[in-house]
């Protein structure tokens, strides 16, 4: 159970409803958001004979423990949280960030070259992979270190902070020495024992929702890093399998007002994944800041056809030059910057 104290709750109050809480053999554990004080119950509940909890001064509600989470509930902060990428805030009233990058890195030179594209256009992270989960073991698989050097290289030439993809919690060393930012693809967001590892690493952790995966089981990911004490974790929604063979995956955006109704994490959303199609990314940007995302990842290619991965789906620079106003007057619509 979860006691949400008002806003303008006094000290003497909460310590009241603790006193309560203890005086019927049960545990408090009090945690101070920003806007206010909740306080979790655990033991059995049904100590407590008629519930005294909801009448006493200060208490706004009593709620049942949120679902099987705890860490990622938004009642457990009773605020949006917001998480820093080396100087870029993400979620809560910070600006919508724009994330912006190859899909892979695939060479010096066109890390180089992207990431001044990226950064010209107005984007604020940097992203790129050099380990990258192919669905075909002959596909290209990343430069790995190499190309994590590269990407360190493109973050010291632009200031842009980067982020990139782990596969395997071996990696985690040589990641931590170059990235800003982890990112767990959707094809690992059940792999527990990678999710424990990064729960331990000091780096922000942007999680995706895997395309077979429910909002509830991407929260339940998220909880198995936070558990392990970082608390820096991004949802990314970037597309579910359905039916629909029009586009790669199908973009769900309403887990864009489910997950900031449930969690208090930042969301942001991948629409180039989602739709895999280039023609329709640049709507499905519009729509994904309409609905309240927190920033946008998009993939850019200076030569979309030569593309080693995700070709079909990558802007080109003029394309992204022409869509950054526009999310941006979005963005003003439904009052935030970007
Ligand atoms: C990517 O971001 O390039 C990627 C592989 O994404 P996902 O894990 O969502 O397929
Ligand atoms: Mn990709």
């Amino acid at each position: 159970m979860i006691i949400i104290a008002q806003p303008d709750a006094t000290e003497e109050q909460i310590e009241k409803i603790v006193a309560k809480v203890e005086e019927f053999g049960l545990e408090a554990q009090i945690t101070r958001g920003e806007s206010r004080v909740i306080v979790g119950v655990s033991g059995p509940e049904k100590l407590l004979h008629e519930n005294p909890l909801a009448s006493l001064a200060g208490v706004e509600a009593v709620l049942p423990a949120a679902a099987p989470y705890n860490l990622a509930a938004f009642a457990r902060r009773g605020a949006a949280s917001t998480v820093d990428i080396c100087g870029v805030s993400i979620g809560g009233n910070a600006a919508v960030a724009l994330i912006c990058g190859p899909c892979s890195v695939e060479s010096r030179e066109q890390m180089l070259s992207t990431a001044r594209l990226v950064k010209d256009c107005g984007a604020r992270i940097l992203r790129g992979g050099a380990f990258k989960p192919r669905t075909s073991p002959y596909s290209f698989q990343g430069l790995r270190e190499d190309g994590l050097r590269f990407l360190a290289e493109a973050r010291n030439e632009t200031g842009l902070p980067v982020i990139t993809e782990i596969m395997d919690a071996r990696d985690l060393p040589v990641l931590e020495r170059y990235a800003d930012c982890l990112q767990i693809g959707a094809r690992n967001m059940h792999n527990f024992s990678l999710l424990k590892e990064v729960g331990r690493s000091h780096l922000p952790v942007l999680l995706k929702r895997g395309f077979s995966a429910t909002i509830n089981e991407l929260i339940l990911s998220a909880e198995y890093i936070l558990s392990g004490g970082n608390m820096n974790v991004l949802l990314c929604e970037r597309g579910i399998r359905t039916f629909e063979t029009s586009t790669r995956f199908t973009l769900d955006l309403s887990a864009v007002p489910i997950l900031k109704a449930k969690t208090h994490l930042p969301v942001i959303v991948d629409p180039a994944h989602g739709v895999g199609v280039r023609e329709f990314v640049p709507q499905m940007s519009l729509a994904a800041v309409a609905a309240g995302a927190d920033a946008v990842m998009l993939e850019l290619h200076e030569f979309p056809s030569l593309a080693m991965c995700d070709g079909e789906q990558a802007l080109s620079a003029a394309t992204l030059a022409k869509l950054v106003p526009r999310l941006r007057a979005v963005a003003n619509a439904i009052g935030r910057d970007l």
